[in-house]
């Protein structure tokens, strides 16, 4: 794989400084039960590094000691980790706000049976990828038989409330989808998309979902180096840089949050971990969670490179979606290629 960070790291990215620390987002290893051409972390079910723990009671230590409000758990898969149903009812016991990125198929894996159910009665928002728009893209590059599963869990999460009426909805059960690009472009927007999505998706299978957030792809890891490989790395980080909208700045995610590793090592974001820069604490190299326990982390200087403009290109992007809907972003995908797709 091409190493990106030394094509990103002189840069001309405005300097950040971290508002408030209100989430703390958590991955708790490498383990999955896919192992999807795209990710970005290589997971897969080989893997064997995970959270310890020791690290996720000190996952614990840090939400009290800073009044953190939501905890947004990822991987991997997370809910591999054994310790995942232990920190999602400590967490919820404490009235914090607990969001788990599902792959969707870990719901009907052999030894997951009642995930559904758990995450239900804990009143955990999911957070799901459905990035692509047919049988065939999706299995090809997350596995075969995976959009089927895929569905099947919508339905299994459905069945039990989740995606119901408002955002949020009235049940506290969110059921959130996340799209993005499957080429070097920008999302298309996101409102209208969200709109196409419900639109087929409750035609064609009776499945009901809350929000649609769409991601803009990063020019590090695997995506990164698939644009060095075809020569179209400057030509995306322009794309990217022309699409600059600094009213963004206020609202891109490392200003409220922070990223831990399965070490408990920190980062300003998920991106700065897939890149190994640390964030800045209390002017340590390597902050890790127990730091938090005595220190800050408001007020912070963020470590920012050219890939932060994926983050206010356009409608902006963030783990949460666009950070402003209402602009139509140049260069993007056309909103109508997903009504179009094949859902057999
Ligand atoms: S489901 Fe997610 S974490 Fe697992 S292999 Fe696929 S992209 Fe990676
Ligand atoms: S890439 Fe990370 S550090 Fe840069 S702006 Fe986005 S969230 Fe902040």
């Amino acid at each position: 794989m091409h190493p990106t960070l030394p094509l990103l790291a002189v840069t001309d990215f405005p300097p950040l400084v971290r508002d408030r620390l209100t989430t703390l987002q958590v991955n708790l290893g490498y383990r999955c039960n896919q192992s999807c051409l795209h990710c970005h972390v290589n997971a897969g079910p080989t893997r064997t590094e995970m959270m310890d723990g020791d690290t996720v009671d000190l996952v614990l230590d840090v939400l009290r000691a800073r009044r953190i409000r939501t905890l947004d758990l990822t991987g991997g898969a997370p809910e591999l980790n054994p310790h995942f149903r232990r920190l999602v009812q400590a967490a919820r016991a404490d009235g914090v706000q607990v969001i788990d990125r599902c792959n969707l198929t870990i719901l009907s894996e052999p030894g997951q049976q009642g995930l559904a159910t758990f995450l239900a009665a804990h009143q955990v928002e999911v957070i799901a990828s459905l990035p692509c728009y047919s049988v065939a893209n999706v299995d090809r590059q997350r596995g075969e038989g995976v959009f089927d599963r895929s569905i099947a869990g919508l339905r299994e999460l459905n069945a039990l409330g989740y995606g119901e009426g408002d955002n949020p909805p009235s049940s506290g059960l969110t059921l959130n989808l996340v799209y993005n690009p499957q080429a070097a472009v920008l999302p298309p927007p996101q409102g209208a998309l969200e709109a196409d999505y419900k639109r087929e998706l409750a035609l064609h299978f009776g499945i009901r979902f809350n929000r649609l957030y769409t991601l803009t792809n990063m020019p590090i890891q695997r995506f990164g180096s698939t644009l060095v490989s075809k020569g179209t790395f400057q030509s995306y980080l322009r794309l990217l840089k022309e699409a600059y909208r600094p009213e963004n700045l206020g609202t891109v995610m490392c200003n409220s949050m922070l990223s831990v590793d399965r070490q408990g090592d920190l980062y300003d974001c998920d991106f700065n971990q897939m890149l190994d820069l640390p964030a800045r604490l209390n002017d340590r190299d390597r902050p890790h969670l127990r730091d938090l326990l005595t220190a800050e982390a408001t007020g912070e200087s963020i470590r920012v490179a050219d890939h932060c403009y994926g983050c206010t290109a356009g409608q902006g992007s963030s783990c949460g979606g666009a950070l402003d809907a209402t602009p139509t972003a140049p260069d993007s995908e056309p909103v109508s290629m997903p009504v179009s797709m094949k859902f057999a």
